[in-house]
């Protein structure tokens, strides 16, 4: 079924109450009768109420949940409107298993992530490894930003190492002036103002290294925000593509004890963002208390889109 936005959307679960199960029996660009979605699709915009509204892209179901994870439990526990949106349904993210069985599992895995986080989320129905920064899906990314009437964009770079990671970069970029041009995708209305666009944090160095504008203190949420992303076992236990057999052991014991390192793994991740980032948490906080943060997330602004002053930056991260 076609969404009022004009594409297949595989499923969306709000936490408006307004999610659904989906069957096990999906196939990758099913029949339309499995996908009947598309209600729920249009009435997850939340009501304009002066609240924030901030929409985060990643290539695969997990990408937008690693990149949301604290801040986006921080901005819901405000009331603000989160949306986590996967360009790919990760129909091959996995060493044992793939297609529709493979995109279900992924579906249900970050539902469960968005209802623990209190925000909303999407998985497109594009193949995982195939996404292209075409025509059709730049007005596919344009749309979803204009329906959220988004305040804060947030993507990858567009140096990353996955094909699929630099191209939902390329569209969230391709999107970042055309969500204001009247005639572009006129079926949903344009922006009069033009979102804040910006960068989740990354390691890669080549051209230019990320560059933290803002860091934010996650140390109250680490820990439900952990328990949610770990509900994704079928990428951070099971190994995701790249996993193998007995990453996962079988006995109870034995999971776990894996259980426990990839938390501590995940933990570590945004401990390091707390170091890797302290000068940034000490502009937000000051040099006192940004001593003391555990964990953050960091985000670059992009220089497309609306430019943030620091106090516009300051109303869009309220923590
Ligand atoms: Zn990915």
């Amino acid at each position: 079924m076609k969404s009022r936005l004009g594409f297949t959307t595989l499923a969306v679960l709000t936490s408006f109450g307004l999610g659904a199960a989906i069957g096990p029996w999906i196939i990758t660009r099913a029949p339309q009768t499995a996908l009947a979605m598309a209600p729920a699709a249009a009435q997850a915009v939340p009501p304009e109420d002066g609240k924030l509204r901030i929409i985060i892209f990643g290539a695969h179901p997990d990408d937008a949940e690693y990149a949301g994870a604290g801040v986006a439990m921080k901005w819901a526990k405000q009331g603000h409107h989160v949306k986590l949106v996967s360009a790919t349904n990760g129909d091959i993210g996995h060493w044992q298993s793939a297609g529709g069985p493979l995109a279900a599992r992924r579906l249900k895995e970050v539902q469960e992530v968005a209802r623990r986080l209190g925000v909303t989320n999407e998985v497109l129905d594009i193949h995982d490894g195939e996404i292209m920064p075409t025509l059709e899906n730049r007005r596919t990314f344009t749309k979803l930003i204009r329906q959220w009437n988004a305040d804060l964009v947030i993507g990858p770079r567009p140096n990353d190492y996955h094909p699929d990671h630099r191209y939902t970069s390329v569209l969230v970029q391709d999107s970042a002036y055309m969500v204001t041009v009247p005639f572009f995708g006129p079926d949903v209305p344009f922006l009069r103002k033009n979102p804040v666009f910006m960068y989740r944090s990354d390691r890669f160095q080549r051209p230019n290294p990320f560059r933290a504008d803002v860091a934010v203190d996650i140390d109250d949420v680490v820990e439900p925000a952990l328990d949610a992303l770990l509900v994704m076992e079928s990428q951070i236990h099971e190994g995701g593509a790249n996993g193998y057999l007995g990453l996962m052991p079988e006995d109870a014991a034995g999971q776990q004890k894996r259980r426990a390192e990839v938390r501590r793994d995940w933990q570590r991740r945004y401990a390091g963002a707390a170091t890797s980032f302290r000068a940034a948490l000490a502009k937000n906080y000051g040099e006192a208390r940004a001593a003391k943060v555990k964990h953050a997330q960091a985000f670059e602004v992009c220089e497309y889109g609306y430019q943030p002053k620091p106090d516009e930056l300051k109303k869009l991260f309220p923590f």
